[in-house]
């Protein structure tokens, strides 16, 4: 096996690289936050889209561009590295535009995959998928969606759905056949929700480092038209099964917290510089290269799901894979970087005494959170196990 990137591939690298510096330089963002797709900034965003940068891997006749998933890899390899602000369109044009191509019909694909790679206004989503009482196993979801003439009336509650505050339409997932002799796997569909509609009521969770993100979302006689329905009725559950692979495979598990390893590399160079050299600067050593070894693994992993996408085929395993591995690598980072620089590592920036730019005491707050979201390690590790090595379940 030869694992290079063509030339083509390598200029492309050059003109993303070039592009982030430019809007470093000209103090477009910073790297100082903790989040990573949660900063959005739809003046970014625009100028990606200027650029072809979003809908990058969708055919040509859904507004994108044809390329390689492999070069999506590198762009946001680039762009993430450095926490650049995609929050705007990144989970659109992560899960939403494939699985509308995928599912969507012809007018949902017109108005949606138009707006979404133009970063128009209102073209921001989020996943209404986990309830209080189905979150690993989503067949568990009992929001309602009920025929009614024309429309699908809703009722329910979703929880931990990140930006719905933010956002202008919701993924859902429904109940829409309610005879209990039918399998929970073959009764829930998939609706793109106004989140503008009347019987929505959205309330925030404040999470462990004070940040809302997440939200609790209420639907009370929420009524939708039926051309909102995505894919066949009562198929909800196998497509969104196609579309977490998509959800895992990114750079984006790898990277969340990278600059605070670009950081503490520089932090231990001047330990170094400063005449360290007793037992415990060799414990740091270590963990810096086993960190290296592991951010290695972690990059050939994300490139191997693009390769495999990019040759016609679906990643799971590979991305559950790579999701189990990335996030428990991130909150190690974490654990590491606050034992290298100890109690001052608790400090928050915004003060004189915070040790980095980048909130350190607020990825390690987040760091839990990052092995649960679009599937825990162990579920990912129960489709590993599964469908990867073909063991039998438990
Ligand atoms: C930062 C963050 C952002 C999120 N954003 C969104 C969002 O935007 N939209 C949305 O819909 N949801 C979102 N979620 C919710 C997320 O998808 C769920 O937290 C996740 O699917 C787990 O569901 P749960 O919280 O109900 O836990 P549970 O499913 O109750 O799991 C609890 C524990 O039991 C374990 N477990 C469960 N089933 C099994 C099993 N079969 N085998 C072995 N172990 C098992 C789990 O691994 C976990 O450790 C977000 C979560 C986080 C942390």
């Amino acid at each position: 096996m030869k694992f290079v990137f063509t030339r083509e591939q390598e200029n492309f690298r050059q003109e993303v690289k070039d592009f982030v510096a430019a809007e470093m330089a000209a103090g477009s963002f910073t790297v100082d936050s903790a989040g990573l797709v949660a900063r959005e900034s739809r003046e970014f965003s625009l100028k990606m889209a200027e650029r072809g940068w979003i809908g990058l891997t969708w055919p040509r006749q859904y507004f994108g561009q044809g390329r390689s998933y492999v070069e999506k890899m590198i762009m946001n390899e680039e762009l993430m590295k450095y926490q650049a602000p995609i929050g705007y369109h990144f989970l659109a044009d992560r899960q939403i535009g494939p699985s509308l191509i995928n599912f969507g019909t012809e007018w949902q694909q017109s108005f949606f995959l138009s707006r979404i790679v133009k970063a128009e206004k209102e073209a921001q989503f989020c996943l209404l998928f986990s309830e209080p009482d189905a979150g690993s196993d989503l067949g568990a979801v009992s929001t309602a969606a009920v025929e009614d003439g024309d429309v699908y009336v809703i009722n329910g509650q979703k929880i931990w759905t990140s930006e719905a505050h933010m956002a202008d339409y919701g993924w859902m997932l429904a109940k829409t056949d309610f005879d209990k002799s039918v399998r929970k796997h073959l009764a829930c569909s998939e609706f793109i929700v106004d989140m503008k509609s009347p019987g929505i009521t959205i309330r925030p969770i404040i999470n462990s480092a004070g940040a809302h993100s997440f939200n609790e979302v209420f639907f009370d006689d929420v009524r939708i038209e039926k051309k909102y329905l995505v894919g066949k009725k009562n198929e909800g559950f196998r497509q969104i099964m196609a579309q977490m692979d998509y959800e895992r495979a990114g750079m984006e598990r790898l990277l969340q917290n990278y600059s605070i390893f670009d950081l503490l590399k520089k932090h231990v160079q001047k330990m170094s510089d400063e005449g360290e050299n007793g037992e415990f600067y060799a414990w740091v050593k270590d963990q810096m290269a086993q960190l290296e070894i592991e951010y290695a693994i972690g990059r050939l992993l994300c490139y191997k799901n693009a390769w495999i996408i990019d040759q016609g085929k679906k990643p799971t395993t590979q991305a559950a894979l790579t999701k189990a591995f990335c996030t428990q690598l991130e909150q190690r980072l974490n654990n590491v970087a606050t034992q290298i620089l100890g109690p001052i590592s608790q400090i928050r920036t915004g003060t004189e005494w915070s040790p980095f730019p980048v909130d350190l005491a607020a990825c390690y707050l987040w760091g839990p959170s990052y092995t649960m979201q679009g599937g825990s390690t162990e579920i990912l590790k129960n489709i590993i196990a599964q469908r990867g090595l073909g063991l039998p379940r438990g």
